[in-house]
């Protein structure tokens, strides 16, 4: 290589120095360029958030609140055919299952409230278990349950824990109810009302 060589050499390693210190200077441009422009768009997409949000119609004030629900008893809110489709399902329930006269509910089931409950709640517990027994696409025991379950302890109760047991010859009207003695209610009463920090457990001793 002569001398001549080198030089020119020499003179096209700096010419590509030179061009890599451009390419650098401007490459540090446009990164430093694009950081700016991506600062200034999030601000104005967050401009434009802020007004889209102005722009949304306010919320209606709400009217009334939908009351919440009232737990009944069934023979509170029975409408007559209600009593009747009862009455129809309990004949039914005597002839199916054949029960022997002890085990029947007394005809006189309609003037005694809680029993009627019960029966209400024993036929929506039978239709529950009827209609997933016949809905089932395998052999289930949903109606075996509600023989085990609900009927027969049912029916002990109403035997049992009910005034309609005295009604054996004929019905006999359910003795008057004795209400609450509103004197021993009053203390608890004013018990009950107080602070939470009056709830705090307090040992017998103080
Ligand atoms: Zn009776």
């Amino acid at each position: 290589m002569t001398e001549g060589d080198t030089d020119d050499l020499m003179a096209a390693l700096s010419g590509l120095l030179d061009h890599v210190g451009e390419l650098e200077a401007v490459m540090r441009s446009t990164a430093r360029g694009a950081t700016a422009e991506i600062d200034e768009l999030r601000t104005v997409v967050l401009e434009v958030a802020r007004r889209l949000d102005q722009l949304q119609p306010a919320p209606e004030p709400t009217s009334d609140p939908e009351p919440a629900p009232v737990p009944h008893a069934w023979v509170d809110v029975a409408e007559p055919d209600d009593w009747a489709v009862l009455g129809e399902w309990v004949d039914w329930l005597h002839r199916t299952y054949d029960l022997p006269l002890k085990v029947r509910v007394r005809p006189c089931w309609p003037a005694h409230r809680g029993v009627a409950e019960e029966l209400a709640a024993l036929r929506t517990s039978w239709q529950a278990a009827a209609l997933a027994a016949g809905q089932a696409t395998q052999p289930g025991d949903d109606l075996a349950t509600w023989h085990e379950r609900h009927l027969h302890p049912c029916l002990d109760r109403i035997r049992s824990r009910y005034a309609i047991a005295d009604c054996e010859d004929g019905h006999t009207a359910p003795l008057s109810n004795r209400p609450t003695d509103t004197h021993l209610l009053r203390p608890v009463q004013n018990a009950a009302v107080r602070t939470p920090s009056d709830l705090i457990y307090r040992s017998p001793r103080g």
